[in-house]
């Protein structure tokens, strides 16, 4: 008799969106995937990405020995214990000779696995460590700052029922970012009462579905967002009571609107005026309004900036708190230093300002690659791949090998671990307890917890055992201490959380431990999810910060019942709606005694002003064209995707140019093109097309990876360089590097 395979709950790790799956496993394999129906957000959704997911948990050659280098480059397979003790040893002796803030944390996990950050932050701690980033410090980190200043939180929309949706360099039917995003943006585009903007130079796949497509000229995204916003001031088209009532400093933002010459922003932008003011009349005149700005501002000119224009619309039109409108959100776990935006701590080299706790990515090899007394000595990469992903990957890899020490987590060797002085093989996301913190929905919220689908492959760890192994070998916890924990975790959570939380506040120092303080104690309690201790913590918190949400999601009682109740759920591995609101609580998550936003940020009104007169273009006779690097598409995705027969189109990743420059080059698809910029060159396959303006010309994003079956495409940051970027944020213009195309 056979047995018919089970279905088992998971999750696509491809995207911030975290779909649920379900998935049969085979030895090993993940040989048939689906969408699961009964996930809560996703609701049965997923994209083309997933369906071949086992190309990543088999289709690269796995590392299954942490790894030593020689002097000649070469690696050498040791043991885990020498492996712990040894990177232990090395870095107490840079944190007791330099101190511990000149050993830099970068990552944390990708786009599927924060869980081990948890931990990562317990050997932070156990070190000293003050300097530390992600990706997020590349793109994010500029609407962060005006999040910050704003309102304190992140702001997410309600695309599924807005009149009005205005999508900011944002091409969401590649990029997703919001539940089901594909048949939303149908139904969007099939109703004639609602419209759908898109400002983008591209005419992307939802550009072509828009109703109104703002095609601006490459850079210049914040002379049209400037100019939208101008026209709803100087047409009065304003939402008044809203700006009195839930708003300060709005009259020094409106009277840089009034200064605005409309027709010259236009042109600037090279948006017909009676378009935009179109737009902006609509905007105005809609029951809903939402937007989403994504990495075609974030990672261009002025890009602090245009998040800023970008949130004034719906500010000013009152869009908030309401159905279709913008929302304020829970959170389960900060991703980042939370919504505070900072910006007033900076580095010890560059001066760089440091966003929500995170030094910005094109600053790191500044900090490494000199002289200066406080340079970063070591670095430790917990299962990301800067050395491929961030600006400029041949200065990054040359500041890496000026590091005292270098660690890296992965379960491939990447071009980060091909870098490094250790590498630590690291279980795949389908052989541990994972999950992500990109829990940014409303008004219900949902955090899902994965089981594993199969045991770790030998010889690898799962990154929370990794960092426990490492603060055990430090010395840094008194055993003794943990032992009463022990015994009250054994009695149950009730008796833990009343023990765990007299501990810290009889010994502060060892919240900032409390991740491995909570491995080495709870942890046993759990059997094979001993990995998910953590969120035990996380869970009390979310539970004491949100009471209200979290009672209405069901998790009740008195003291640390709520969390209690609400760790117990999501150990079963369903997605587990943690918060839910109406639209009037939105308000709650303003981070403002008043609950009002802060529109006057000057440093940004200063920048609007200067927009009159400032140049709008960055190209040069000898770099005429503007090279986005890094566009999404439909088989692009993170680094973590090695192997190449994963991509079922575009294999290697096309130059796409437009008509009239493959008519003025003489190339045709299939011909080759070599894209030389100021820092590096690479050449390319051409594909023709029509989406592109003359002078605009694209890559994709995640290509350029090696592989034993051949390494295709450019890797994109072999062709940046560190000098373009935002003023504030220190963000990146991957989307706006000036290139020349040569014929090969
Ligand atoms: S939208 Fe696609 S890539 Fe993103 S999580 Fe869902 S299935 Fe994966």
């Amino acid at each position: 008799m056979t047995t018919t395979p089970t279905w088992r709950k998971t999750a696509c790790i491809l995207c911030e969106c975290n779909c649920g799956i379900e998935v049969q496993v085979e030895d090993r394999q993940l040989v048939r995937i689906r969408g699961d129906k009964s996930h809560p957000s996703s609701a049965g959704y997923t994209c083309e990405k997933p369906l071949r997911l086992d190309r990543y948990q088999n289709g690269t050659p796995r590392l299954t020995s942490p790894l030593r280098r020689r002097a000649d480059g070469s690696y050498e397979e040791i043991d885990w214990d020498t492996a712990i003790a040894e990177i232990a040893q090395r870095l107490a002796a840079i944190r007791d000779e330099h101190g511990g803030d000149k050993i830099f944390f970068y990552g944390g996990g990708g786009q599927g696995n924060h869980l081990g950050g948890g931990y990562g932050q317990a050997l932070q701690a156990a070190l000293g460590v003050r300097y530390r980033s992600n990706a997020l410090a590349q793109e994010k980190t500029g609407e962060m700052y005006v999040d910050g200043r704003l309102y304190g939180g992140h702001t997410k929309g309600d695309f599924e029922h807005a009149e009005v949706v205005v999508f900011v360099g944002k091409n969401p039917w590649q990029s997703h970012s919001f539940p089901r995003a594909r048949p939303v943006l149908k139904e969007m585009a099939a109703d004639p009462d609602r419209t759908m903007v898109v400002i983008d130079p591209r005419r992307s796949e939802t550009a072509a579905m828009a109703d109104i497509h703002l095609q601006v000229r490459p850079g210049t995204d914040a002379w049209c967002l400037a100019a939208l916003g101008a026209v709803l001031v100087q047409e009065d088209l304003l939402d008044h009571a809203f700006v009195a009532d839930h708003t300060t400093g709005a009259e020094p933002v409106l009277a840089a609107y009034r200064e605005i010459d409309v027709a010259d922003f236009a042109r600037r932008c090279g948006v017909d005026e009676e378009l935009i003011r179109t737009t902006a009349r609509r905007i105005a005149a809609a029951e809903s309004v939402c937007t989403y700005e994504d990495l075609g501002i974030q990672q261009a000119p002025h890009s602090t900036l245009s998040s800023y224009l970008n949130k004034m619309l719906w500010i000013l039109t009152g869009n908030f708190a309401k159905r279709g409108g913008m929302f304020l959100h829970s959170t389960f776990a900060a991703l980042a230093g939370g919504g505070g935006g900072g910006g007033s701590r900076t580095t010890p080299v560059t001066g760089a300002r440091i966003i929500s706790g995170l030094v910005p990515c094109n600053s790191i090899a500044e900090e490494i690659d000199t002289h200066h007394p406080d340079r970063f000595r070591a670095m430790w990469v917990d299962s990301v791949n800067p050395a491929h992903s961030l600006a400029d990957s041949a200065g990054f890899r040359r500041a890496m090998r000026r590091l005292d020490l270098s660690v890296v987590i992965d379960i491939a060797m990447t071009e980060t671990a091909l870098e490094a002085d250790y590498v630590l093989p690291a279980a795949t996301q389908f052989e541990k307890w994972e999950c992500t913190f990109f829990n940014v929905d409303f008004p219900e919220n949902v955090f899902h917890l994965r089981a594993p689908l199969m045991d770790p492959l030998p010889g690898t760890l799962p990154e929370p055992e990794i960092y426990a192994r490492v603060v055990r070998a430090l010395g840094v916890v008194d055993e003794a201490a943990l032992e009463p924990l022990r015994e009250a975790a054994e009695a149950g959570l009730a008796s833990y959380a009343e023990a765990f939380f007299a501990a810290v506040g009889a010994d502060p120092r060892l919240m900032g431990l409390a991740g491995h303080v909570l491995y080495e104690t709870l942890g046993p309690t759990l059997g094979d999810a001993r990995g998910t201790a953590a969120l035990w913590g996380v869970a009390q918190l979310c539970a004491m910060n949100q009471p209200a949400s979290v009672a209405r999601a069901g998790f009740t009682g008195t003291g640390f019942e709520p969390g209690n109740a609400l760790f117990e759920r999501i150990l079963t591995g369903e997605a587990v709606v943690f918060t839910r609101d109406d639209h009037d609580h939105a308000w709650d998550y303003v981070r403002r005694p008043d609950r009002r936003f802060t529109l006057e940020i000057p440093e940004l009104l200063d920048r609007l002003r200067g927009l009159a007169s400032e140049q709008s273009s960055w190209t040069t006779e000898e770099f005429p064209f503007v090279l986005s690097a890094g566009e999404r598409r439909a088989f692009t995705a993170n680094t973590i995707i090695r192997d190449p027969s994963w991509r079922r189109r575009d294999a290697g990743g096309a130059l796409r140019i437009s008509t009239d420059d493959a008519w003025a080059l003489s190339v045709r698809d299939g011909d080759t093109l070599r894209v030389v910029t100021e820092r590096g060159s690479a050449v390319a396959v051409v594909e023709v097309t029509d989406t592109l303006q003359q002078g605009h010309v694209s890559l994709p994003n995640g290509l350029g990876v090696a592989h034993p079956d051949g390494t295709p495409g450019v890797a994109p940051n072999e062709l940046t360089s560190l000098h373009h970027r935002d003023p504030i944020a220190g963000t990146p213009w991957h989307k706006y590097v000036p290139a020349r195309l040569e014929r090969v």
